[in-house]
């Protein structure tokens, strides 16, 4: 079910809802029972969609409700707040300071868009006057610093990486074979480094989400984090580092035509879950978690892991991705999204 439709679906529901001549439990529950197939059928989760069932019938007791209450009004408040509540985890999101260095690191899975939407958040800042750079620490994927490469030049915004190195067809480079030519941490922290150095204020390292093994990609993090510790005896520098590294967010990506509608609803409950987060986001927290709104996305991951997948990051939607283009990506606000959505 596409966005447009899962709107239609709602609005619908609460329109026959509303011509009703009385409204009663039977009523109320059609209503709530349609609504639930509908988000059910665009992929939000069935612990959110069972949860927000469960507490508007919680608000909307219609014993309780005295004669000359406006039910319906009740009801559909009701059901605008559960659909915010799903969407927003109730803390701020990460909001970088221009002119003070922020460091901030993209991990998400492989194919969810992290590598176009690195360029979509660099060029989106870059119009508003920042100074922002691009690191490649894909060292995984074929083409990964290509792409970036590309993206960054058109949108006029330095970029740090390496090719990556295949030696059937280069001519073999000792060097490049070697293990730290290819360890995503060293590039990262070279190219964190150098764009410090350039006074760059939003440094937006690109990280190669292959790891459907959630251990993996959280020892690269570390790793990742512990270089950046190194060296930073001044307070300031660590001060600048924590600041720097403040709190989680999440972009949705391809929230466009094709994508299902559910997408934004389920996103932060389909991030993957895993224990490591808590620590990730409490200790030295990571950046940005670019979760593609399109349920097919995550193939065998969604389906084998779904145990796993519980809301994890609760962290706040920033961002949707709209389409391929640099421009395509729009800030994500949750009331006027829900009302949109509602019609
Ligand atoms: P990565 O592997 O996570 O770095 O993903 P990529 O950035 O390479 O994106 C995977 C595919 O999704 C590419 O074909 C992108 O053009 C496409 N893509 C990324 N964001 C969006 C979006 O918001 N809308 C649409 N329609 N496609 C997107």
């Amino acid at each position: 079910m596409v966005l447009a439709q899962l709107g239609g679906t709602i609005s619908r529901a609460l329109q026959q809802m509303s011509n009703a001549t009385i409204i009663d439990e039977k009523v109320l529950n059609d209503c709530l029972n349609e609504i639930t197939r509908a988000l059910l059928q665009s992929d939000v989760q069935f612990n959110l969609v069972r949860d927000m069932q469960k507490n508007i019938k919680k608000i909307v007791n219609l014993d309780d409700l005295a004669a000359g209450h406006n039910k319906r009004k009740i009801i559909q408040q009701a059901i605008f707040n559960e659909l915010c509540k799903i969407l927003d985890p109730g803390k701020p999101s990460f909001t970088p300071k221009k002119g003070k260095t922020s460091v901030i690191m993209f991990v998400g899975l492989q194919g969810s868009g992290k590598t176009t939407t690195c360029t979509k958040y660099a060029f989106y800042h870059q119009k508003k006057g920042w100074k922002p750079a691009l690191v490649c620490a894909d060292t995984f994927r074929a083409g990964a610093f290509d792409q970036l490469k590309q993206n960054a030049t058109k949108a006029k915004i330095p970029f740090y990486g390496r090719f990556s190195c295949i030696p059937l067809f280069v001519e073999i480079d000792l060097s490049c074979n070697s293990y730290t030519e290819s360890d995503p941490v060293r590039i990262a922290v070279e190219g964190v480094e150098r764009f410090k150095k350039e006074n760059c204020d939003l440094i937006i390292v690109d990280t190669s989400g292959r790891h459907k093994q959630e251990a993996a990609l959280f020892e690269e993090i570390v790793k990742f984090l512990k270089q950046r510790s190194i060296g930073q005896a001044a307070f300031d520098q660590a001060q600048a580092f924590k600041q720097s590294v403040a709190v989680g967010a999440v972009i949705i990506t391809k929230m466009d035509g094709h994508a299902k509608g559910g997408g934004a609803l389920s996103a932060r409950a389909r991030e993957v879950e895993f224990e490591q987060w808590g620590r990730i986001w409490s200790w030295e927290k990571v950046l940005v978690s670019c979760i593609s709104s399109v349920a097919s996305d995550y193939g065998d991951v969604h389906k084998d892991d779904s145990h796993n997948q519980v809301a994890a990051t609760k962290s706040p939607v920033i961002f949707i991705g709209t389409g391929e283009h640099m421009d395509e990506f729009e800030v994500f606000d949750v009331k006027p999204f829900v009302s949109r959505l509602l019609g």
